[in-house]
């Protein structure tokens, strides 16, 4: 039975992209070597590693505009880190919409002050702050463009001075900004990209450097740079994953052609959420993330048969994150409409028979 698979990370990715990859690890572009037993300092997984960072840029708009994309370790929770290492001098602001955000928070305090420019906490979340005040000065201003866990997503991001960073985690690719608007974003692979064990980080070169502090090698963006990502051993599995998405990504027409369908899939659910009785939505209708979204019964006896319903129907991973209960969809790039399709009719079958 075919699933559809709604978990929030590791998650889906395209069938294509699973088969290639498959191919490659028994035989890399008939050379007779798997992909995973190939030196990193072959021609073979050169060219993949100049692939992907070149198609990162591509996709994201930033080609030739002083950018450079870099495929590191750590997760997005090295960024945390990372980030206010190579660019917090002083002091940086933060705006706080959930865990991710306030880990990020936690981590960058280690290196100098840190202002919590705006926070959705007061309402466990559920919104994206605005018409907040921001401080001048700041070495950067930190945010998270989509909140994986409570289901909100920033629409109009801060404007100000300062270079704006952001976590793009759950929804880096998912649709089109101006990207030029950021010094440095990051995400994780296993979100929207490819499988877990690698991070995508796209900087402005100009920004670094600046920092009195020394900083060690494997941490400095810098260093990083002038290894064209390859100072040590790089992920090799987990970069190639990732080219072979976005080679997809672009064969979907890139970031406008991905949007478009991700809108469809986004309505889709919000409006079953909406006319149907049985379920509540979590967050804010005007913050609602088109990557994630995040759902409640009205009446918690029924999700016994919900639960039962969706199992049969192939549906995996919709239990919400234990700190806002419930159910969350996401509907990640690779995810068809027809998945959507599939949940919404259980959940109208739910109130058909309730
Ligand atoms: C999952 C997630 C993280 C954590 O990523 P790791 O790669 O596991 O460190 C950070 N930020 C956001 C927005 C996430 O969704």
């Amino acid at each position: 039975m075919k699933k559809h698979n709604f978990s929030a990370g590791p998650c889906i990715l395209p069938q294509s992209v699973f088969k290639e990859a498959s191919q490659a690890v028994l035989d890399l572009n008939n050379s007779g070597l798997s992909v995973l037993e190939i030196s990193h300092r072959s021609k073979d997984f050169v060219d993949i590693m100049e692939e992907a960072r070149s198609l990162a840029l591509e996709l994201l708009g930033l080609e030739g505009k002083g950018y450079k994309a870099l495929f590191l370790q750590g997760g997005a929770s090295l960024e945390f880190l990372m980030v206010a290492y190579n660019l917090l001098e002083n002091k940086a602001g933060y705006i706080n919409t959930g865990t991710w955000s306030d880990k990020a928070i936690k981590e960058a305090k280690l290196f100098g002050e840190v202002i919590e420019v705006a926070s959705s906490k007061d309402k466990n979340y559920n919104y994206i702050p605005k018409g907040y005040d921001i401080p001048k000065g700041l070495d950067y201003l930190h945010c998270t463009s989509n909140n994986t866990i409570f289901g909100t997503q920033i629409k109009d991001f801060p404007e100000t001075d300062a270079p704006l960073t952001c976590d793009m985690s759950s929804d880096i690719f998912s649709r089109q900004l101006d990207f030029s608007k950021f010094g440095l974003i990051y995400a994780g692979a296993q979100k929207n990209m490819g499988p877990a064990g690698t991070t995508l980080v796209v900087v402005k070169e100009d920004l670094l450097g600046k920092v009195s502090r020394k900083i060690p090698s494997m941490l400095d963006y810098s260093v990083h740079i002038s290894k064209g990502s390859m100072f040590n051993t790089p992920p090799v599995f987990a970069v190639y994953v990732s080219m072979l998405t976005l080679r997809w990504l672009k064969g979907m027409g890139g970031i406008t052609g991905i949007e478009e369908r991700n809108e469809k899939k986004a309505n889709l659910i919000y409006s079953e959420i909406d006319l149907n009785p049985l379920f509540n939505g979590f967050t804010a209708k005007e913050d609602r993330s088109t990557m994630s979204a995040t759902f409640t019964l009205a009446n918690e006896d029924l999700k016994e048969s919900f639960d039962a319903m969706c199992k049969e129907a192939g549906i995996n991973g919709i239990n919400g994150h234990r700190s806002v209960g419930g159910y969350r969809a996401s509907m990640y790039n690779a995810m068809d409409l027809d998945s959507v399709a599939v949940l919404v009719d259980v959940m109208s079958d739910l109130e058909r028979k309730a």
